[in-house]
């Protein structure tokens, strides 16, 4: 182990998918991207916060986040993701754990994911207060297979690494 780097002691994973509806801008990991549909949801339906809120839970066994903000619940109609996402953070150092790094893949046709990268992870560097070296945020399109690949939905999974925070 390098000097300085923390041990990881939990991993958990998140997978979601949201349908594409007519309208914009499509928001993706807190960035509102300029796009002729959105990602339709009972909050803002942004697909990367979801993931990484299901994964830092799920390392944490604490459940998910339709346990925790139920999407019938009005509280949530339309809420910021980065709402859920904070909660997380706050169950995660209130067990004494700090994320480590995670890692995104994003599924989606388009609008290409490659120019908004850079801004995406500084982001949730910021969300996730890392440095933005322990942030990846990779896309990928479904090859024009699927509801992916018809530009119906966007979808994404994540994996997070917990560290001890004390
Ligand atoms: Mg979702």
């Amino acid at each position: 182990m390098n000097q300085g780097e923390a041990a990881l002691v939990r991993v958990g994973q998140g997978w979601d998918l949201h349908r594409l509806i007519a309208g914009g801008p499509l928001r993706i990991g807190g960035i509102d991207i300029a796009h002729d549909r959105a990602s339709q949801g009972h909050s803002d339906g942004d697909v990367v916060l979801h993931v990484l809120t299901d994964a830092i839970l799920g390392a944490l066994g604490a459940g998910d986040i339709g346990q925790h903000f139920p999407d019938d619940d009005p509280r949530w109609r339309g809420a910021d993701s980065a709402v859920f996402l904070r909660e997380a953070l706050y169950l995660c150092r209130e067990r004494g754990f700090a994320v480590g790094c995670v890692d995104v893949t994003v599924m989606l046709e388009r609008p290409k994911i490659g120019p908004h990268r850079k801004a995406m992870v500084a982001h949730l560097a910021e969300l996730l207060e890392v440095p933005s070296d322990r942030v990846s945020v990779k896309a990928k399109t479904s090859e024009g297979l699927g509801a992916i690949g018809a530009g119906e939905a966007v979808a994404a999974m994540a994996v997070v690494g917990l560290v001890l925070s004390r």
